[in-house]
C-alpha cells in the first residue's frame, strides 16, 4: 500500500512528509518521536516554574483582542480551588471549551491567575505524548493521527532472529512501533526503545561483520617489490615522514607485500599527512608492476589530490589522470582505453569510478579517501569491479579507536596521531557579526603578510539559488570594505567544472587572495599559504565540519587563524575556541550531542541510524555484535530471508 492511501495524507501532507524524508508506510511508522512530554501533575502551587495541571472548566471562556494579540479568559477547577486562567494566542479555540470539559494546563501559577502557555484537550492527566521533528506546515498531533491511520498497514518484518527475540523477551516489533508512538507509560517507552534499537544495531552489526568473513576468506595477490627503492623513494621527499607516517607505511607495505588481501582504516586527523602515505603505498604498488585507483568524495578533491601526487611521482615515470565529470564522453572513453591496456598507473576520480563502465588492467590497489561516506554496498561493489585489490580506506573523522573497531568491524585500523613537526596551533576565536571589524583587520594584516583567506558561508537552505546569493553578498561585502583592492573570488557548487578549476588554480598560485565558498573546500583542500579561515553563520556546523573547515588552514609552519561568526552564545563553538586536537573535539561532541554528525552520518547510509545512539547505547551495540557473529558461524542466517537477501547482496559476484 502506498503512503497516499492512508486517511488523512493529501497531496500537500505529502509533500510535506517528504520533506521528512518520509516516503513511505514503513518510513512513516518508524519516524520515531525525538522525545516525550509527560503530563505528571504537579500541585497546583505559586511558583516560577512551569507546572502542569488538570481540572475542569467553570467559565465559558471570554476572548479580547488587542495590538493583533488574543486572549481567552475563563474560571478553572482544580480539585475545588477555582482559579483564573489567561491563554494568549487561543482565541479560536473558544467554542471548543465549554463549561465541564476536562483539560490540561501547562503554565505558570502567580497571583490567582494561572497564565497558560499551553493547553491540551485531547491530552488527561498522566498521558505521555511523543514530540516528533516537524517541518512547517505540518504538526505534531497531525503526525500522531497519521501514524495511527498507518499502523495496520505496516509490513513489520521482525530482522531480530525469533531465538534472540526469545532469549531476550523482546516485544514484538509491530508491538514496540506501536509503544514508541503511543506508550502509556514509561515502561512502554523503555520496552520499545530497547528492542528497535537493538534490532537497528543488529542489521548494521550483520552486514559489517559479514563483510569481515568474506575479507579473510579472500586471498589477496601477493605484490613483490624492492623495498629499498620504496625506503629511496621516501628519502626523497622534501620533508621527513613522522613517526606515526613512518609506522603506517611499514603496515601497509607489509599488508601489499603479503599474500592476505587488505582491508585497512587510516584514520588521521586533517593535516596529519595522510595523502603521503597513500602515495608511498601506490609507488610501492607500481613497483609490483600493479595499477592504482584512488577515489574522493568530490571532485575539487578528486583534482585536489592529482595534482599534488602526480607532482610527487613526477620524477618517477609513473602515469597518472583524473576523471571528472565535466569531461567529454571522448575524452573519458580515451581513458578508459589507457586505463584497460595498463597505460595509466595511477586513475584518481570520484566514487562515480565505481559506476564507470571501466575495466582496470591489472588494478592491485584502491584507496577511498573520506572512508564514511561510502556505505558498505558502495565498498562491496568496488570489490566487485576488479580482480582483487588491497583496499586502503582514509578518514579524517577522529573516532577512538574502541568504537572504531566496533563500528568498522571487517577493517584493520592504522592511525596517524601526531601532525608533521613545527605546526602550530589554529588560533580560534568566536565573533559575534557586530565585531567584524576585528576579523577584517586581522584579515588585512595576514594579506600583507602575502597569506590567504578563506570564507565560507554555510548552506542557508536546500535551495542553491539562496545560498549563492549569499556567497555573492558577501563578496560585495569584502569588496566593499576592501575597495576592490583585493582579489576576492567565490567558489560554488553550482559552477562548472572548469570554472571551479580555474578558480582554485588561481588560489594555489596566489593570485586569488580570498576565497569565498560554501562548504564545498570542507575535506581535503591543500594551500599551505592559506592561514585564515573565516566561517560565517558557524552554529550551524557540527563539530566535526568545523574541525575540519579548520583543518583548511594551519598547514605549514605559519601561525594560522580561525574565525567563527555566529551571533549565539554556543557552547560547540567554545569547544573549538579550546582544542584543536579532533580526538578531544570528537569526545565533546559525543557529550554535547550523541553521536551527531561525528561519523558523516549524513552522508552515510548505513550508520543513519534512526534511534539507536553510539555512544549511548555502545552496550548494546557490543551485545549485537556478539550475537551477530554466534548467527554467522552457525550459518543460521540462511534460514532467514531477510538476512539471506542482505548476504546476496553483499556477496562478491566474480
Ligand atoms: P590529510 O591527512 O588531511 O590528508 P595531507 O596529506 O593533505 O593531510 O597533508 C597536509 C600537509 O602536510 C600537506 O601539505 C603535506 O604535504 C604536508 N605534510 C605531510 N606530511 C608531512 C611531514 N611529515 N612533514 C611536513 N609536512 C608534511
Ligand atoms: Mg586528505
Amino acid at each position: 500500500m502506498e503512503l497516499d492511501q492512508i486517511k488523512g495524507i493529501g497531496p500537500k501532507t505529502l509533500k510535506y512528509l517528504k520533506k521528512l524524508n518520509i516516503n513511505s508506510i514503513d518510513d512513516l511508522l518508524t519516524y520515531y518521536p525525538y522525545r516525550y512530554n509527560i503530563y505528571a501533575l504537579n500541585e497546583l502551587t505559586q511558583t516560577d516554574e512551569t507546572i502542569i495541571v488538570s481540572g475542569i472548566i467553570e467559565s465559558n471562556p471570554v476572548a479580547s483582542y488587542f495590538n493583533h494579540k488574543n486572549r481567552l479568559s475563563f474560571k478553572f477547577n482544580i480539585n475545588n480551588r477555582i482559579v483564573n486562567v489567561a491563554i494568549f494566542g487561543r482565541a479560536f479555540l473558544k467554542n471548543s471549551l465549554q463549561i465541564g470539559k476536562s483539560v490540561v494546563l501547562i503554565g505558570k501559577y502567580k497571583g490567582n491567575t494561572f497564565t497558560a502557555s499551553d493547553i491540551k484537550t485531547s491530552i488527561k492527566a498522566g498521558d505521555i505524548e511523543p514530540v516528533y521533528h516537524l517541518t512547517s506546515g505540518i504538526t505534531n498531533n497531525a503526525i500522531s493521527k497519521l501514524i495511527i491511520n498507518a499502523l495496520e498497514y505496516g509490513n513489520y518484518v521482525d530482522k531480530i532472529p525469533e531465538q534472540i527475540v526469545k532469549d531476550n523477551n523482546f516485544i514484538s516489533l509491530k508491538e514496540a512501533i506501536k509503544k514508541i508512538h503511543f506508550p502509556k507509560n514509561m515502561e512502554d517507552i523503555n520496552l520499545a526503545k530497547q528492542r528497535l534499537k537493538y534490532e537497528e544495531l543488529f542489521e548494521f552489526s550483520f552486514k559489517m561483520n559479514y563483510l569481515n568473513k568474506k575479507n579473510k576468506q579472500e586471498n589477496g595477490v601477493l605484490k613483490k617489490f624492492d623495498n629499498n627503492k620504496v625506503t629511496k623513494f621516501i628519502d626523497n621527499l622534501p620533508f621527513e615522514l613522522t613517526k606515526d607516517q613512518q609506522k603506517v607505511v611499514k603496515e601497509i607495505t607489509e599488508d601489499l607485500a603479503s599474500d592476505k588481501k587488505m582491508n585497512r582504516l587510516l584514520l588521521g586527523d586533517v593535516g596529519s599527512g595522510k595523502t603521503i602515505v597513500s602515495t608511498v603505498a601506490i609507488y610501492a604498488n607500481h613497483l609490483a608492476g600493479f595499477q592504482s585507483a584512488l577515489m574522493a568524495p568530490t571532485e575539487i578533491l578528486a583534482l585536489q589530490h592529482y595534482f599534488s601526487i602526480k607532482k610527487t611521482l613526477s620524477r618517477y615515470k609513473m602515469t597518472v589522470d583524473v576523471i571528472t565529470g565535466s569531461l567529454t564522453a571522448k575524452e573519458k572513453t580515451a581513458i578508459y582505453e589507457r586505463v584497460e591496456n595498463g597505460e595509466i598507473d595511477l586513475l584518481i576520480g570520484t566514487h562515480s569510478i565505481l559506476n564507470d563502465k571501466l575495466t582496470f588492467n591489472k588494478l592491485g590497489l584502491v584507496i577511498t579517501d573520506e572512508q564514511h561516506r561510502f556505505g558498505v554496498n558502495q565498498r562491496s561493489c568496488l570489490q566487485k569491479k576488479s580482480m582483487n585489490p588491497d583496499i586502503l580506506y582514509l578518514s579524517a573523522t577522529p573516532i577512538p579507536r574502541t568504537y572504531a573497531m566496533t563500528i568498522y568491524g571487517d577493517l584493520d585500523i592504522s592511525m596517524i596521531k601526531s601532525k608533521p613537526h613545527g605546526r602550530k596551533e589554529i588560533i580560534t576565536k568566536v565573533k559575534k557579526e557586530n565585531e567584524i571589524k576585528d576579523v577584517l583587520i586581522a584579515i588585512l594584516e595576514e594579506i600583507k603578510k602575502g597569506h590567504q583567506i578563506y570564507i565560507v558561508s554555510p548552506l542557508v537552505d536546500q535551495n542553491d539559488e539562496l545560498d549563492l546569493s549569499s556567497v555573492k553578498l558577501l563578496k560585495e561585502k569584502y569588496d566593499m570594505a576592501f575597495k576592490n583592492k583585493i582579489r576576492t573570488e567565490i567558489i560554488h557548487g553550482k559552477m562548472k567544472q572548469n570554472e571551479k578549476d580555474a578558480i582554485m588554480n588561481d588560489f594555489k598560485n596566489n593570485v586569488i587572495k580570498i576565497l569565498i565558498s560554501t562548504t564545498v573546500i570542507e575535506v581535503g583542500i591543500d594551500v599551505p599559504n592559506a592561514t585564515m579561515i573565516v566561517i560565517y553563520n558557524a552554529e550551524r556546523f557540527g563539530l566535526a565540519s568545523l574541525h575540519q573547515l579548520r583543518g583548511r588552514v594551519g598547514r605549514n609552519d605559519l601561525q594560522s587563524y580561525c574565525y567563527l561568526i555566529s551571533n549565539q552564545d554556543n557552547e560547540r563553538l567554545k569547544v573549538m575556541e579550546e582544542s584543536n586536537d579532533g580526538f578531544y573535539i570528537s569526545e565533546r561532541d559525543f557529550e554535547l550531542r550523541g553521536h551527531g554528525d561525528l561519523f558523516g552520518t549524513k552522508q552515510h547510509g548505513d550508520m543513519t541510524f534512526k534511534i539507536a545512539n553510539l555512544k549511548n547505547d555502545y552496550q548494546i551495540l557490543v551485545q549485537a555484535k556478539n550475537d551477530v557473529e554466534e548467527y554467522i558461524k552457525t550459518s543460521k542466517y540462511l534460514e532467514n530471508d531477510y538476512y539471506k537477501t542482505i548476504a546476496n547482496n553483499l556477496d562478491i559476484v566474480d
